[in-house]
């Protein structure tokens, strides 16, 4: 029989490659939490409503990317391309505003997206995000920002770039809009189909596109900083105050507006040249008026995500602080008596959270020599008849070949060994 395989753009994360996951977790918890986000989780299925209204309507994202189905009572759902527009659902759903606006998040888990798959984009992606709800005040964009630098630098990435933008707020980009419509009314003739007709729609979004002739007029197209309000452009200009004042080093690129169509003031990307085309490992931007968009009361929000599988593909080799997997300990015992101690003692140790392996089945001692190996093992501990009749036995450094007798009664006496 056939074997059936995973969903082309999911990917299985094996258990070779788990311990990188859990490390890379554990610094965004660490840092984060340096910083006063706690972890919200929420569900990774959602009304089709929300991301409609929260992301877009017409983003790539809404019109071609999302798993969207009804289920078997009608209702359609999505599987979650992103994490933000959830976030704020559950930050309104329970009212959590109302106690407290401030409110600093973060989640890590699967987003969903039906993109072409290829290095370093899946169907199924991983994104470590972060949420600040609450704060309008520019020194929080830097301290924002400040965070993702010190979280990507501490799980060991090398020369991220910086790119920032501000993309004004709804009393600025209206007027930016029009000056784009207008500059790309008299080249419509080279955009391609998709662009043609977002004109009306969401002109903003030719920025995004990738099609050559799309890129070679979008470089010639006005930036939106030229057209920020004066409010905009004083925050965006103490935005830039508070990385200087962290020595955080970024370019400005008045054409990056990213993909999504909630973000207002301040944007940012972060992208490494190691990663080929798919160049950006993290990105996010300020969204003034998100909140509101879903229900809520006008409060303010900035946040970030970090894709989690492009961030391992460019720090694999560093992470050297993975805790190891391989047992401390390997029990090899031969004959019935030997191997039920074994098996007592190493269930014993392993409630004391010592990592042990024994091999149960009745084998020689050079398979269960073979197996130690296999499996990694530092130390193997060796018990037969004569070891059970004198309760002592050899406890040996697979790396060193040294030997070490040890009593058998008094394990504790010679644990300090297991490092
Ligand atoms: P976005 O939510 O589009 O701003 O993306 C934030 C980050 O998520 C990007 O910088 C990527 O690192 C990552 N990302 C987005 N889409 C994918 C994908 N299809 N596959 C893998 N990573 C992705």
């Amino acid at each position: 029989m056939e074997v059936v395989t995973a969903v082309k753009g999911f990917k299985d994360i094996l258990p070779e490659e788990t311990g990188r996951w859990q490390y890379v977790e554990a610094r965004a918890r660490e840092v984060f939490a340096a910083f006063g986000c706690r972890e919200i989780r929420v569900p990774i299925l959602e009304r089709t409503d929300l991301f409609a209204r929260g992301i877009g309507e017409a983003t790539d994202i809404v019109e071609k990317e999302m798993y969207t189905f009804r289920d078997r009572g009608g209702e359609c759902l999505t599987l979650r391309p992103e994490a933000t527009a959830s976030i704020i659902r559950a930050y309104l759903e329970h009212s959590l505003h109302v106690a407290d606006p401030v409110a600093k998040l973060y989640t890590i888990g699967p987003m969903f997206r039906r993109e072409r798959p290829q290095r370093g984009r899946y169907r199924q992606f991983h994104q470590i995000d972060v949420e600040i709800l609450g704060h309008e005040a520019p020194c929080i964009d830097g301290e924002v920002i400040l965070m993702l630098l010190h979280f990507l630098r501490s799980v060991g990435l090398k020369a991220p770039h910086l790119e920032v933008n501000s993309l004004g707020c709804n009393i600025c980009r209206p007027g930016y809009r029009a000056s784009i419509q207008g500059f790309l009314a008299g080249r419509e003739a080279d955009l391609c189909g998709d662009c043609r007709r977002r004109l009306d729609t969401n002109p903003l979004r030719v920025f995004d596109c990738k099609v050559p002739s799309c890129r070679e007029i979008v470089d010639q197209a006005p930036g939106v900083t030229d057209s920020l309000c004066g409010e905009c452009r004083d925050h965006f200009a103490a935005v830039l105050v508070s990385l200087d004042a962290f020595d955080i080093a970024y370019v400005i690129n008045p054409r990056m507006v990213r993909g999504l169509d909630y973000y207002t003031r301040t944007a940012f990307e972060v992208t490494t040249e190691f990663l080929g085309a798919q160049n950006a490992v993290a990105g996010g931007g300020r969204y003034d008026g998100l909140v509101r968009e879903l229900g809520g009361p006008d409060i303010p929000g900035i946040g970030f995500a970090v894709g989690f599988e492009r961030l391992l593909a460019l720090t694999a080799e560093d992470l050297d602080d993975v805790p190891p997997f391989s047992p401390e300990l390997f029990i090899a015992a031969l004959g019935d008596p030997a191997r039920q101690f074994a098996y007592a003692l190493g269930n014993r140790l392993r409630l004391q959270g010592r990592r042990v392996e024994m091999d149960c089945r009745p084998r020689g001692l050079k398979g269960q020599m073979k197996r130690a190996d296999k499996l990694g093992c530092r130390r193997v501990l060796i018990v037969g008849d004569r070891e059970m009749e004198t309760r002592q036995a050899e406890l040996r450094d697979m790396t060193t070949g040294e030997q070490v007798r040890v009593s058998l009664d008094d394990p504790s006496s010679w644990e300090y060994l297991l490092v």
